[in-house]
């Protein structure tokens, strides 16, 4: 295409990858700092037990308070600092932060960390992991870690061998976004994984007969094969309702429940889920 345009057009290709390889630049940059000057800061989204209507569980999600660009999405900070080789130092202020505020929530609650797969794949993650639970002071089994299928298909035995150890250690592991990936969930099965994750996308069209089929196809087998079934991306009552439907499905995540919200408000949230009293008035309570 460039070449029947012209010259012309080659050249503004030109003046936009510069443009990109300096705005790619000074993202870096900003991240650098971004650790330093306490510009991240943590969300947290519910897991909801469909059955009890409970909060079982929160996941940590990331985001960047950025002076000028405003907030930042983790899609956007995540692979740049995979690339940076950020990902260890922010991965660490991540897996901590988290560990810290689930101490201050009710001892049912666990909580949810993503990892990244170079963040799973570094030398140190045991240690790491080990670490955050003995300076937070927070049990193994309250800890989720939620992977993606590429971090499972790269290395594969070096992955089981770390899997197996967080076992031991009662670390739990999720496995994130189940279907977006190529793999067959009997292989995957062959790590040691207590939970799926059953990405949105399955959630699409849920009406029409189709989707909810594989939908449900996918969440019997993960039942089956064992492993707690989590969906997604749950936005209407209409969805909530034909998920539930059959209870195979343990948990449920999505904006019906609660969007991610900050630390504090998630104090609320869990409060009242768990019938404490409230220290305000001006609680929403979870919406289903
Ligand atoms: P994820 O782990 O699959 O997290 C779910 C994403 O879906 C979150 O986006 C969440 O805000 C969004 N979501 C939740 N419920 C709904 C819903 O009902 N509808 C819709 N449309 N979206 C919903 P977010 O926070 O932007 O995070 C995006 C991804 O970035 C995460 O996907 C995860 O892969 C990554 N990420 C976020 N935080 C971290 C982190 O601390 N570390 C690492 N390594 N990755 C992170
Ligand atoms: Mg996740
Ligand atoms: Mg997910
Ligand atoms: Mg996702």
């Amino acid at each position: 295409r460039a070449k029947a345009d012209g010259r012309g057009t080659f050249c503004f290709f030109r003046d936009e990858m510069a443009a990109t390889v300096e705005a790619r630049r000074i993202l870096e940059l900003d991240l650098r700092k971004a650790l330093a000057n306490e510009e991240f800061e943590l969300f947290f989204q519910p897991l909801v037990n469909l059955k009890s209507g409970k909060i079982t569980t929160c996941e940590a999600l990331l985001r960047w308070n950025h002076p000028v660009r405003g907030t930042v999405s983790p899609v956007d900070i995540i692979p740049v600092a995979e690339d940076m080789g950020l990902i260890v130092d922010l991965g660490r202020w991540i897996l901590r932060r988290a560990c810290m505020e689930c101490m201050k929530w009710p001892e049912g609650v666990s909580v949810a960390v993503n990892f990244s797969p170079q963040q799973f794949h570094q030398r140190d993650v045991l240690s790491e992991i080990r670490y955050a639970l003995e300076v937070s002071g927070l049990p193994a089994h309250r800890l989720e870690i939620e992977i993606t299928e590429s971090s499972l298909l790269r290395n594969t035995q070096l992955t089981h061998d770390i899997l197996s150890q967080l076992h031991a250690l009662g670390v739990r592991i999720s496995l994130d976004d189940f279907g977006t990936g190529y793999s067959s969930l009997s292989y995957l099965h062959n790590f040691p994984m207590q939970k799926v994750k059953i990405d949105r996308s399955f959630l699409e069209g849920i009406d029409t007969d189709r989707p909810l089929t594989l939908l449900r196809g996918v969440a019997r087998l993960s039942a089956d094969l064992g492993m707690s079934v989590v969906v997604e991306g749950i936005e209407t009552n209409e969805q909530l309702e034909l998920i539930s439907a059959d209870g195979t499905v343990t948990e449920g995540q999505g904006y019906l429940f609660s969007r991610p919200v900050p630390a504090v408000r998630i104090r609320q949230l869990l409060n009242a889920s768990h019938g404490r009293r409230m220290p305000d008035d001006q609680l929403a309570v979870v919406s289903f």
